[in-house]
């Protein structure tokens, strides 16, 4: 099934959509089209590119606080595919407080670290492991990285999505 990525009035990212819906939006004026897909829809009558991106007519308003799915894509693009320990490239999540030790698998306990620096650390603290955090943790709050860790990025919402070189690594 065809995704489209849904903008507030405002340009930020808001949600991603069946594209289907996106165009049903757009053919009651509620969305405009900003990017086509390659892809066609065919009605009876009409024959209408398929939305790859759309923006809302009217601001909507998305509560300050979003929860993101905490998932490995997530937290790999958060700490931009880098380990958090040694900036190797990142393999594997870790968690800070291990949960062993009754860490939690929340925003603020994980981040992404290689294998090494994962094996290395095993059941310990970062601390107790002589290892140090390069960046405190903490649940991103842009809805940007709500369609992040949605699934995959199609090339067209890049832009839309904030210069963030987590995307491309
Ligand atoms: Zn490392």
């Amino acid at each position: 099934m065809s995704r489209s990525l849904v903008l507030n009035a405002t340009y930020e990212p808001l949600s991603v959509v069946a594209s289907r819906r996106a165009l049903v939006l757009v053919l009651a004026e509620r969305a405009e089209l900003v990017h086509p897909s390659e892809r066609y829809f065919h009605s009876e009558r009409v024959t209408v590119p398929e939305p790859s991106v759309v923006r809302l007519c009217r601001y909507v308003k998305v509560p300050y606080q979003t929860r993101v799915a905490l998932n490995r894509r997530a937290v790999f693009a958060r700490d931009g595919h880098r380990c958090q320990y040694c900036g190797a490239t990142a393999e594997n999540i870790d968690h800070v407080v291990p949960k062993s030790r009754g860490g939690t698998h929340t925003w603020d306990n994980v981040v992404a670290s290689c294998r090494s620096c994962n094996a290395r650390k095993e059941d310990r603290t970062p601390h107790e492991a002589g290892l140090v955090l390069r960046s405190h943790p903490a649940q991103p709050r842009n809805r940007m990285w709500a369609v992040i860790a949605g699934g995959s990025v199609l090339p067209d919402w890049e832009q839309y999505l904030g210069a963030s070189p987590a995307l491309s690594a």
